[in-house]
């Protein structure tokens, strides 16, 4: 997502939390810069890492009473691939129809999008009578690297 959109993204969230009559506080600042300065999908865990190394001070509790804001105010997705941990993905406000393929061993995330997709998909709807809301298509696989290893040398946290 390019750095504008980021940015704006950004100030929809602080204007989201406004109108809750939520403070921004340092702590939530520094959460915010790094949800919507990266394009990668991330854990709770990895959010409180990137945080504190804006912001030493960032509670574990502080960054997981912030998710579930975030995901209500719909710029950030709430991704469930069966792990104990959700991850979370900062790129709906811009590419709202993409998919994911999940590497099992390393949790390598890989976006991409398809017309293919989005045509079976209506295909599909149409005919049972349906009409598509929203489409959430997750893949779990072998990613190259744990298919000629046997594993991956990066593990995910
Ligand atoms: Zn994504
Ligand atoms: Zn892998």
């Amino acid at each position: 997502m390019a750095a504008t959109e980021k940015q704006a993204a950004k100030q929809k969230f602080i204007d989201f939390l406004g109108q809750r009559n939520l403070r921004l506080t340092s702590q939530r600042q520094a959460i915010i810069d790094s949800v919507f300065s990266t394009d990668e999908h991330f854990t709770a865990e990895q959010l409180l890492e990137w945080s504190r190394r804006r912001d030493k001070s960032v509670s574990r509790a502080t960054v997981y009473r912030t998710l579930p804001l975030l995901t209500e105010s719909g710029l950030v997705r709430e991704m469930d691939f069966g792990k104990d941990y959700k991850f979370y993905d900062p790129n709906y406000a811009e590419h709202p129809n993409h998919s994911h393929i999940i590497c099992q061993d390393c949790e390598r995330i890989v976006e991409f999008e398809s017309d293919k997709i989005e045509r079976l998909e209506n295909e599909i709807s149409h005919r049972l009578g349906f009409e598509v809301k929203s489409q959430r298509l997750q893949i779990t696989g072998r990613c190259e690297e744990l298919k000629k290893l046997g594993a991956c040398r990066k593990k995910a946290c």
